[in-house]
């Protein structure tokens, strides 16, 4: 018991607790939970940024048997004092999945301060974002930070017409209509056709490792770009728990 008080004690101090307020359908296969309270208030964020959300309980022993089923990362959707997360419920349903499935109204929630520096780079000339519908998560809050004039290029590939996220800008939508997301040839085919200015650019590839893979290699081999101008960040791959 004592432990247990002195955990949550250095826990409190690393970490932040909110409410469920919202849980509502985003798209098909994707909820958005809204997370209020005194202690979310106070963040600090950039667009692109992530946090690592308890998804069982870190204090309780029984869960230490499964150290990688404790912690799963969210891109934030969007921030105005209250924080939003779009959490994906995939068929295979690893522990963040049952996560976001199981959550109520009125429901703690510990996580992490934001973090993360896959974030819009201020002094790209445009910018080209790709990725499936983990991926789509991070890019509506960055294509929302972007200012309006500046060109967007995005290359989005979802499940269906239903699984498509409310954007700031106009996306080409890419449906895989039953194909896996994994190592996405209908993905890295649309980077090949995009039409875009002869400089480079800044290129944000997420999602599906083997899928970042592939479009990474595109970019700095194929098109020539430098590595500095491609910013990767693998979210989930098929047999993996918990990539980050
Ligand atoms: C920086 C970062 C940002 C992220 N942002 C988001 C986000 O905004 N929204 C979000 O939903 N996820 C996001 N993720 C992925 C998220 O952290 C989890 O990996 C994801 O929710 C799956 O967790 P899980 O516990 O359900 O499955 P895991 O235990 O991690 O995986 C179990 C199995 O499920 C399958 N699987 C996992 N993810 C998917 C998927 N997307 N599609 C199909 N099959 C899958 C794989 O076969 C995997 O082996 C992000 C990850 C990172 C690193």
């Amino acid at each position: 018991m004592r432990t247990r008080r002195i955990g949550a004690r250095v826990l409190n101090a690393i970490s932040v607790t909110g409410t469920v307020t919202g849980i509502e359908p985003v798209a098909a296969h994707l909820r958005r939970v809204r997370l209020e309270g005194d202690e979310v208030r106070g963040l600090t964020w950039t667009a692109g940024q992530q946090v690592r959300v308890h998804v069982s309980d870190l204090l309780d022993p029984h869960n230490w048997r499964r150290p990688r089923d404790i912690l799963r990362t969210y891109s934030i959707w969007r921030y105005d004092g209250g924080l939003e997360l779009c959490v994906l419920d995939h068929d295979t349903g690893g522990p963040g999945a049952r996560w976001g499935r199981e959550l109520q109204h009125g429901q703690p929630v510990t996580f992490g301060r934001p973090e993360g520096s896959f974030v819009l780079q201020p002094e790209a000339p445009y910018h080209v974002f790709a990725g499936e519908e983990t991926a789509a998560v991070a890019f509506g809050a960055m294509l929302a930070a972007l200012p309006a004039d500046t060109p967007a290029y995005p290359l989005l590939e979802v499940g269906g017409p239903e699984d498509r996220l409310p954007l700031a800008r106009e996306v080409p939508w890419l449906y895989r209509d039953g194909r896996p997301a994994a190592a996405s040839a209908g993905l890295l085919e649309a980077a090949r056709r995009l039409e875009l200015p002869r400089e480079p650019g800044a290129a944000y590839l997420a999602g599906e490792a083997r899928t970042v893979q592939l479009l990474r290699r595109h970019f700095i081999s194929e098109r020539g770009w430098p590595r500095q101008a491609v910013h990767s960040k693998p979210f989930w791959a098929p047999g993996k728990r918990g990539l980050d």
